[in-house]
């Protein structure tokens, strides 16, 4: 180990999101975030020892004109010539990628050949890729895939019931997502509990605006919840999760919708936000809720509800259960949606310990099952930017 630093981008349609990490020790001493890319009024904000700049895009809002800034930035504060490496997130590697690879022209055609199983990301993906190059000259680029960690899934868990030729044909199988996330707490809640990974059944939930469940079995993912695209599964801030796919035609010829008005029904419309029909933000609905709003009642305990019946799913992918671990922005810090998911899985053998649930939260891990409980539930922080930042480390020989 160096004190060298990794610059760790994450790129989306309209947005650049970046950190710079000291690869010693994992400090984050810079982070950005580009918004409104490839609008007028694009604009990047810097934040470092808890201070805040916004710098003006104009002139160049695309994501290179982000990088540029970002490096400007970087001289500015005398770090420009330390950055040794910069690894990207990408969000879909297809079957191609399972696991975090240094990324050459073979790797970008790779990507690009992904692009039909994320369409929106993959391509901002190549953006941000691209722009490093061009201006972070020579320093090596790392590729770490949110879909690699569950490239272990068994077929019986990644195939739909469907004719298996659309398999052959076009890759229609279920991949799952947030995988950085899950290798980071999978690993981490070993750690924390003082167990070896490799003999733990773990059922990992990682609640975001965006929401997954996966089973880890020996340390590998064994099932998830997200399937060919983030929209299976959970009920998310937006998204509906599990429907039943006949919603299509139902809505097609009752509601005169056409695919792509029902493609953005279910991604944008639905989830917290659609039942609700208040907010996606999961803090809104716990504050509504405690009011009594009546919709917001219904999606907290939805939500709680969806996430409980997918412990028990995952839990027979992981042949059993030893630790349940929550995480993501909900996970961390939604001691309400813990204490609800904990009661549906009671059977299970977990015995919440409600001081412990409060205490774990706003970036405190800690275990919040009572001593006796026969299986242990943790709240344990991601840190995606991190386990990237250590890939990227590793593959560059740093
Ligand atoms: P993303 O998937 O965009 O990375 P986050 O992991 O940051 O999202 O999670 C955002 C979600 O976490 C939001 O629904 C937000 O309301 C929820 N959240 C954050 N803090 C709290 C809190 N104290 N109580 C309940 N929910 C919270």
């Amino acid at each position: 180990m160096t004190d060298k630093l990794i610059l760790v981008l994450n790129c989306g349609s309209s947005s650049l999101k970046g950190a710079v990490l000291n690869n010693a020790d994992g400090e984050v001493l810079l982070n950005c975030l580009g918004e409104k890319l490839g609008l007028e009024d694009a604009y990047i904000t810097f934040k470092a020892n808890g201070e805040k700049h916004k710098v003006s895009l104009e002139g160049r809002t695309d994501h290179t004109g982000a990088v540029e800034a970002l490096m400007e930035e970087l001289k500015s504060r005398g770090l420009d010539s330390d950055i040794a490496a910069i690894g990207h997130r990408v969000v879909s590697g297809g079957e191609t990628y399972s696991e975090s690879i240094l990324i050459d022209e073979n790797v970008i055609a790779g990507i690009e050949k992904c692009i039909p199983l994320a369409p929106l990301h993959n391509p901002a993906n190549l953006l941000g890729i691209r722009a490093a190059q061009n201006i972070f000259k020579g320093l090596p680029n790392v590729a770490v895939f949110d879909t690699a960690f569950h490239q272990t899934l068994p077929p019986h868990a990644y195939t739909y019931a469907l004719p298996r030729e659309l398999y052959r044909k076009y890759g229609l199988r279920r991949y799952g997502f947030h995988g950085t996330s899950y290798r980071f707490v999978a690993d981490e809640a070993a750690r924390f509990l003082g167990k070896d990974k490799n003999s733990l059944r773990m059922v990992i939930a990682h609640l975001g605006n965006g929401a997954s469940i996966t089973a880890v079995a020996n340390g590998k993912s064994v099932d998830t919840s997200m399937g060919l695209t983030p929209l299976e599964g959970l009920v998310m801030g937006t998204r509906s999760g599990d429907v039943d796919a006949s919603v299509f035609s139902f809505l097609a010829e009752n509601a005169g919708m056409d695919i792509a008005q029902i493609t953005d029904l279910l991604n944008k419309k639905s989830g917290l936000l659609g039942i609700s029909e208040i907010s996606s933000d999961c803090r809104t609905i716990e504050e509504e809720a405690a009011k009594g709003e009546e919709g917001a009642v219904l999606a907290l305990e939805m939500f709680a509800y969806r996430l409980a019946k997918y412990v028990g799913s995952m839990a027979v992918a992981a042949g059993g259960i030893d630790v349940l671990a929550f995480t993501g922005g909900i996970g961390e810090n939604s001691d309400i949606i813990r204490e609800k998911v904990l009661k549906y899985v009671a059977f299970l053998g977990f015995k919440l310990d409600k001081q412990a649930n409060l205490d774990a939260r706003f970036g405190n891990a800690g275990v919040i099952t009572a001593a006796g409980s026969a299986a242990v539930a943790v709240v344990i922080p991601t840190n995606e930017e991190l386990m990237i930042a250590q890939d990227t480390a590793r593959l560059s020989g740093l």
